[in-house]
């Protein structure tokens, strides 16, 4: 099981095992974590699930992009044509068969004269971090999402003291919450296991993460993808939480960020031939999936603005279903539309031709447009969606809402009217610069992230 690219030969070196929960938001953001280690001297063993391994060795090898982390794979207990899309099996798997797999393969590498034991693991699953302690190797929790979204995670009991949900996660009260005064609020409904499935998923996904949360107690460092500018408040309520963030490649060609889907790096040559500050660019991460009616009131939308747009459509990216675009439309958009399966978004949202970025405000896509001094057109789903939301519209003030109609659609219309406001919103832009410079300052040489990210180095390495 175990398939090496790239192995580095030098000896001696501290050694992480770095393993991310097995999806595409979480593996991106663990890549860039592992590029910082072996910028400082680390050798990274990477792991991914054998499907995930495969679809990213099939993109670097695609991109002829060559590695400096090692990346190795361990089976997820799916079929090899099964959907990955079952969040309950997938949880399990990580409970249940990583553990197993994991402690094998530290022994391997520990066993082999050709190789450096494995001096800490980072992970952000609770099972992982218990066969560190077990195997008495240092352990880090690495969030991949906001703190303000750690905070509530590890609010749990708090919530079911306020009556908001009871034992099992079931919400008993539909008010709106906010730990603090300056944290963004958000709706109980939209707790991220009260967003996905029927009653009995809920609450196997709310055990899950409930045993997750305690498991990782046992880390000795607790790291997260984010900065004390960006998130004062929530990084009082959880003092323990270094913030080495936010995390980003000036260009993702330039380095395997372990992604599923190749990157169609043509979309940055039209860029370069779009005016300064014009393009709309369309991406919703790698899981959100449209139905129909939704996905051409988008494609008519992005017409109706009448401002050239890249789009990301995923091959998965519409419900089973091919060609759903309006009659006739690629003919009347024209070169005005580019629209890609998987595009190079870090590049893209560093192009000076992007004027707005309608998002549903994943947190890697959150700070890598805030990163950048993107503006926001918000379009959440699920899961930590709803909270980065209220982050970009109601803290940071840095975006706009989109508003659904009675049938829960978000109409062309609306997508139309709200580009023009808040292409024309002048607060916005100073706004969306100001934040950037907060991101910016907080990773370079001498900001507090990247002397966080020193110090947790620093103490893996001792
Ligand atoms: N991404 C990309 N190309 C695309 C769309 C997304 O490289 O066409 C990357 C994006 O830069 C981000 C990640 O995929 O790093 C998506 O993570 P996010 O947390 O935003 O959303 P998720 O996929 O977890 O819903």
């Amino acid at each position: 099981y175990l398939s090496f690219v790239n192995i580095s030969s030098s000896m001696g070196n501290p050694h992480a095992l770095v393993i991310p929960y097995p999806v595409q938001g979480h593996v991106i953001p663990f890549m860039e974590l592992s590029h910082s280690l072996v910028e400082r001297g680390f050798k990274v063993t990477f792991v991914n699930t054998e499907f995930n391994h495969k679809r990213i060795v099939a993109t670097l090898r695609n991109n002829r992009k060559d590695s400096q982390i090692r990346l190795v794979s361990i089976p997820d207990g799916f079929g090899p044509d099964e959907s990955r899309n079952n969040i309950v099996k997938l949880c399990h798997a990580t409970q249940h068969i990583f553990p197993g797999e994991l402690e094998k393969l530290i022994t391997m590498i520990n066993r082999s004269d050709d190789d450096d034991d494995v001096t800490c693991v980072i992970s952000d699953m609770g099972a992982a971090l218990e066969v560190a302690e077990k195997m008495e190797i240092k352990r880090a929790v690495f969030w991949t999402m906001s703190a303000a979204n750690v905070a509530f995670t590890q609010s749990v009991e708090k919530l079911i003291d306020m009556g908001i949900i009871d034992h099992d996660g079931r919400l008993m009260k539909n008010q709106m919450i906010q730990l603090s005064p300056t944290m963004p609020a958000i709706n109980p409904a939209n707790f991220i296991w009260l967003c996905i499935g029927d009653a009995a998923t809920q609450k196997q996904i709310f055990e899950i993460m409930v045993n997750n949360n305690k498991a990782q107690k046992v880390a000795n460092w607790l790291i997260c993808n984010s900065s004390y500018g960006l998130e004062p408040a929530a990084f009082e309520l959880i003092p323990n939480i270094l913030p080495i963030g936010p995390l980003f490649a000036s260009s993702q060609l330039e380095k395997p960020e372990g992604h599923f889907w190749a990157e169609d790096v043509t979309c940055l040559n039209w860029l370069n031939q779009q005016p300064d500050r014009s393009v709309i660019y369309v991406a919703f991460g790698s899981i959100t999936i449209f139905d129909k009616t939704q996905f051409q009131e988008l494609a008519m939308g992005l017409e109706l603005s009448g401002q050239p747009f890249l789009w990301v459509v995923r091959p998965d990216f519409i419900n089973g279903l091919c060609d759903t675009y309006p009659d006739g439309y690629q003919a009347r958009v024209g070169t005005r539309g580019k629209i890609v399966e998987w595009a190079p978004q870090q590049n893209v949202l560093a192009h000076p031709s992007i004027s707005c970025f309608v998002s549903h405000c994943g947190w890697n896509s959150t700070m890598e447009a805030v990163s950048n001094g993107v503006r926001f057109l918000c379009w959440p789903y699920y899961a930590d969606q709803f909270l980065n939301q209220s982050y970009i519209c109601d803290v940071w003030r840095v975006g706009t809402r989109l508003t659904a109609d009675d049938s829960g659609i978000i109409r062309g219309e609306e997508i139309k009217e709200k580009v023009k406001k808040l292409l024309g919103d002048e607060e916005i832009k100073i706004r969306i610069s100001e934040l950037m410079i907060i991101a910016r300052k907080s990773v370079i040489d001498g900001g507090d992230s990247s002397i966080n990210l020193d110090k947790f180095v620093d103490n893996i390495k001792q």
